[in-house]
């Protein structure tokens, strides 16, 4: 049988010396800890926040300290209008020379909410949940693959998802509209990955299993890693540095041929 020709895939271009990361949610935990180590690693970085502008700005003041530029944007990135405000910023810096081009971005602004059975949510939480998690994370890498893509006239580029071990685990009892908002998190990656992936810009996730942050006293459960820990087969919560080193690794050119991938980061749960 015949196989029809395959177009081959073009070359990733150089990514430029200079290169921008917007991470979203990146004011503490799991964002935090990206930016700091991105900037370690040569990149600028866009600290974007919801809420809390002097915990971002501490932020953007490490990033700095490690002798990388930064610049602070609030957004609720579950609003549309407000994601693209962010990234119109990015582009007013980007044409004023105060930041480089937008090479790589980190959807990790995220949220939980109160442990619930599915029968006991309003719509009201189940749609709050969706719009941040995966609207907001979609609305991101939409701007983002128009400002890295070759198709769009741009040098590529690296978008980092974060998942959740919850899409496998399913939350029950707990959050079962937070796992399914993440395994929307995974579908997303894989397709988005596929459809970019000639035009130099790869799509992987992070799928953090219990990590030591805050976002467990936000959905009432501040004990939660004390809880879980015995239960994972590492015996411990991971901390946010190492997620985020995860993440760097696959915002780097050292992941240059991985794409499409869910990197699992749960001490083994
Ligand atoms: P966290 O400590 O609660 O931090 C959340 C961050 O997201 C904060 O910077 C917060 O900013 C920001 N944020 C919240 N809502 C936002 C919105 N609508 N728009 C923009 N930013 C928003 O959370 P984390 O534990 O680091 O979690 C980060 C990501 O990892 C999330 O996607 C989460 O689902 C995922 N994850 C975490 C764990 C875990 O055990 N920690 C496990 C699996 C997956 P403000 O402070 O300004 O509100």
């Amino acid at each position: 049988m015949n196989t029809p020709p395959v177009p081959p895939v073009p070359p990733v271009p150089h990514l430029p010396a200079a290169r921008t990361l917007l991470v979203t949610g990146a004011s503490r935990g799991i964002g935090a800890a990206v930016a700091r180590q991105a900037a370690v690693r040569g990149w600028e970085v866009l600290v974007n926040y919801a809420r809390d502008a002097a915990a971002a700005e501490a932020v953007a003041d490490e990033v700095r300290a490690a002798g990388r530029r930064a610049l602070v944007v609030q957004a609720d990135v579950g609003v549309e209008a407000e994601a693209t405000a962010m990234f119109a910023a990015l582009d007013s810096a980007v044409t004023t020379g105060r930041l480089a081009p937008l090479a790589g971005l980190v959807n990790n602004a995220g949220v939980v909410d109160l442990a619930a059975r599915v029968d006991e949510m309003s719509g009201a939480r189940i749609e709050r949940m969706f719009r941040i998690n995966v609207f907001g994370s979609m609305w991101c890498a939409r701007e983002a693959v128009r400002r890295m893509s070759t198709k769009h006239g741009h040098g590529g580029g690296s978008i980092v998802n974060i998942g959740s071990a919850a899409s496998r685990l399913g939350s029950p009892a707990q959050y079962v509209d937070y796992a399914a908002s993440k395994g929307a998190i995974d579908t997303f990656t894989v397709g988005l990955a596929r459809e970019v992936a000639a035009e130099g810009v790869r799509v992987n996730a992070v799928r953090p299993g219990i990590i030591e942050t805050e976002i467990h006293a936000s959905g009432g459960i501040p004990d939660r890693v004390q809880q879980m820990a015995p239960s994972v087969p590492m015996r411990r919560a991971g901390t946010a540095d190492e997620v985020a080193a995860a993440v760097v690794w696959l915002l780097s050119d050292e992941a240059s041929y991985t794409t499409g991938s869910l990197l699992d980061v749960t001490g083994g749960r």
